[in-house]
């Protein structure tokens, strides 16, 4: 019978899990499983005992709805953590789901991607949710710097790897050579600011007033940061601010292109605010290497192009611009000898 090395069978048993905080989304990765959670970073508690009563899918459907004695909110939405304690919760309550349904006698490692801008102080609310929530060792890293890894980019290497991770609240731009982030800069701009400026062009233009979730919709299926020859439309439906009945009306994707291009013009100069910013010889190494595209927003159709265009550089988006931050925080704790630099002290 051949012997299996300890280390290999304990890894057969592992349940390490990868946590990627994010502003519109969390997903939890565990090992040998795969993806065990993707919900709406969105909790509701009790207004009165501030007791969780839901987080993920069942919470994003009482935002807006919700009745005085609860609050439905998302607590990360601008990227920095806007209340804490609510962060915790939602943390607490998205591993305890994951990690109790599995019967397991090991505590997992856990490592949670959180945004750049985090202070030592939120850094360490995060750590203790996690250990209460049953870690056994837990670790932290920047977003930017597990979307790169989780896109394929060779972190390690003494060259300039460029990713714009564009997610609900924020774009985060970061310039990252030997495990190490070399500048970042966060913008508070990203999926969710797309949104509101469709509902403000459609309301300004029609009087028409359309809810987020509408405007994400229309974002999704039409919007786009180059205009084409091929002409788009939807049917969008709203409260006409005059009447103060339901209307109906199509909206084009030259409209939608119009609302889009402040957004979009505060993200492509993020993107040159970096270049800039960067050291000549890692600049040299991105008029090779290119920008990698990471997070939802970077699927915005021809948002890649654009950014190409403007930089004079090669863009790329990842493959799974969705699940590079909880891929990438998942591989550094499978190879957590080499990646050790590239978590947060
Ligand atoms: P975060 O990391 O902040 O949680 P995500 O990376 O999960 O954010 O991205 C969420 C954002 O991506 C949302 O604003 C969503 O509307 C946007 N998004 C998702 N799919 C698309 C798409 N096909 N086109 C444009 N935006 C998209
Ligand atoms: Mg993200």
């Amino acid at each position: 019978m051949k012997f299996w090395p300890a280390r290999r069978l304990f890894s057969f048993f592992s349940n390490d899990m990868a946590i990627d905080l994010g502003t519109a989304n969390t997903v939890i990765y565990v090992k040998n499983q795969g993806i065990v959670l993707d919900q709406p970073s969105v909790v509701a508690v009790k207004s009165q005992t501030s007791e969780v009563l839901a987080a993920g899918n069942k919470a994003k459907l009482m935002l807006g709805k919700t009745p005085e004695s609860i609050v439905a909110s998302r607590p990360m939405r601008d990227g920095v953590i806007a209340n804490f304690e609510l962060t915790e919760s939602m943390l607490r309550y998205f591993i305890r789901d994951v990690h109790h349904n599995r019967k397991t006698f090991v505590r997992p490692r856990m490592i949670v991607g959180v945004p750049s801008g985090i202070t030592q102080v939120e850094k360490r609310a995060v750590e203790d949710s996690a250990k209460q929530a049953g870690a056994r060792e837990i670790y932290t890293i920047m977003e930017p710097m597990a979307a790169a890894i989780g896109a394929g980019l060779p972190v390690g290497e003494p060259t300039g790897n460029m990713i714009v991770d564009i997610g609900g609240g924020t774009t985060e731009v970061a310039i990252i050579s030997l495990k190490d982030v070399v500048y970042c800069k966060s913008a508070r701009v990203g999926g969710d600011e797309m949104d509101k400026a469709i509902v403000q062009y459609v309301k300004r233009k029609y009087n028409l007033l359309i809810g987020e979730k509408t405007a994400e919709t229309i974002k999704i299926k039409i919007g786009t940061a180059i205009l084409s020859d091929e002409a788009n439309q939807i049917e969008v439906k709203g409260r006409d601010l005059v009447t103060g009945v339901p209307k109906t009306l199509m909206l084009t994707d030259a409209e939608v292109f119009e609302a889009l291009s402040e957004p979009i013009s505060v993200i492509i100069d993020a993107v040159r605010s970096a270049l800039e910013n960067a050291p000549p010889e890692l600049s040299s190494d991105l008029v090779d290497r290119g920008i990698m595209m990471a997070g939802g927003g970077a699927m915005l159709k021809n948002l890649d192009i654009l950014i190409s265009k403007e930089t004079g550089l090669p863009v790329q988006v990842a493959e799974n611009p969705l699940l590079c931050v909880v891929l990438g925080a998942g591989k550094v704790l499978d190879e957590l000898d080499f990646f050790r630099d590239a978590l947060l002290k």
